[in-house]
């Protein structure tokens, strides 16, 4: 639909607006001088307004000021970047890692520093729109593979031709949403692993969604599946934006994957770099994660409480099975989950709609996400909400 007009998309429900938001990102927001329930934000341990966050951040502006000056490789590169790339190595458990300035950066500097033209990319269709544009710029010949399905994936590496033109880069790389942004599934890593080393091929991880989150320690699926962090097959990409509280990314692995993606990756090259205060941000997340695990814990026993909270007002219908802090409604028509999100505002609930192009064609959704600084209260109060929504037909 490339010359829809404005006026199209709004009779579509396909409309997009900005809202502006006058408090904090906690789980209580205020709009439009109300106060409103969260349940839309990626802010997942509630880390966004830490104090200790705060702190850090306030301490590294009056320490390197407000702005970094310049890209890293001209005068950028301050000690505070140095030192947030080595917690994250450590974090991750990864020989190195370099930072980016969002998780958008990354994928699409990284692909294409990866794969060019004569190489294949093997991707999932339901990647997010940063890992497709990375995959566009790459000039790779992309195969998309149906959701986590391995026998399509299978087949579709077995039809790319064997290793031609290897010029020291990755010839088949096989890209997937470790957590998926808009389902809340899992990629099955170890199926992808296993193929992977079947085709000689390499896995680009994107943990955007499981940084923090996911494993025994919150440092992401491959953690959660005990797949090794160093695995030779994979590289590895997460964001500092949403469970770490800050802003800014990370991609991880070898040394050699990190001196060729300063040499090579774009986006990070011709761009000025993080601002120190987001850096320290994210330094003192880590920091917080690894030390006190209690806001994971609080994390998961909220998904678990509003999960059996759903189950009994009988909305886990629509809810595939999931472990994550992400849960999808699915509605399927984008008018009408626009209609219920709207009625939901009303009630003071801030829970998106997610209609197409972010998800595919009769699959728009209520995409509601958990924070492990929601109260019982909070959560009870949501249930009640998504119960006295009129919903005949789709129960
Ligand atoms: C949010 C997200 C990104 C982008 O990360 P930002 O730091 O917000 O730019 C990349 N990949 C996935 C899967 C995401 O959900």
């Amino acid at each position: 639909m490339p010359h829809a007009s404005l006026h199209d998309l709004k009779n579509q429900g396909l409309y997009r607006q900005l809202k502006t938001i006058t408090s904090e990102q906690g789980p209580e927001i205020d709009f439009n001088g109300r106060r409103f329930l969260n349940f839309s934000s990626n802010n997942y341990l509630g880390l966004a307004n830490h104090p200790l966050l705060k702190k850090a951040a306030i301490d590294a502006i009056e320490k390197y000021g407000v702005g970094s000056g310049a890209s890293r490789l001209i005068t950028g590169s301050m000690l505070v970047h140095q030192e947030l790339e080595d917690k994250i190595a450590l974090f991750k458990g990864t020989e190195k890692a370099l930072l980016f300035n969002s998780g958008y950066h990354a994928n699409i500097g990284v692909i294409p520093s990866l794969v060019g033209e004569g190489d294949f990319i093997f991707s999932d269709e339901l990647n997010h729109a940063s890992l497709i544009d990375g995959c566009r710029l790459s000039k790779a010949k992309t195969n998309v593979y149906r959701h986590k399905n391995a026998k399509h994936l299978d087949q579709l590496l077995s039809n790319s031709p064997p290793l031609l033109n290897f010029r020291g880069g990755y010839r088949r790389l096989i890209i997937t949403d470790t957590v998926f942004s808009m389902d809340g599934d899992l990629c099955d890593l170890p199926v992808i692993l296993e193929l992977a080393e079947k085709y000689n091929a390499h896995v680009f991880l994107d943990e955007a969604h499981a940084t923090g989150v996911f494993g025994k320690r919150g440092r992401g699926v491959v953690e959660h599946y005990g797949v090794k962090s160093d695995h030779p097959r994979i590289v590895q990409m997460g964001t500092l934006g949403k469970a770490i509280g800050s802003f800014g990314a990370y991609v991880c692995g070898s040394a050699s994957l990190i001196e060729w993606l300063i040499n090579k990756s774009r986006s990070f090259i011709y761009t000025t770099a993080l601002p120190p205060a987001v850096a320290a941000a994210g330094l003192a997340s880590l920091h917080l994660i690894a030390e006190d695990p209690s806001h994971r814990e609080n994390l998961l026993q909220n998904i678990h409480y509003f999960r059996n909270g759903l189950k009994r007002i009988g909305w886990d219908r629509l809810l595939p099975l999931s472990i994550s802090p992400i849960f999808p409604l699915i509605l399927g028509d984008a008018l009408k989950t626009m209609t219920l999100s709207q009625a939901l505002f009303d009630k003071g609930i801030w829970a998106h709609g997610i209609r197409p192009p972010t998800v595919p064609q009769g699959t728009s959704r209520l995409r509601l996400t958990m924070m492990a600084t929601h109260t019982k209260h909070h959560l009870d109060r949501c249930l009640e909400a998504l119960e006295e929504l009129p919903l005949e037909g789709l129960k």
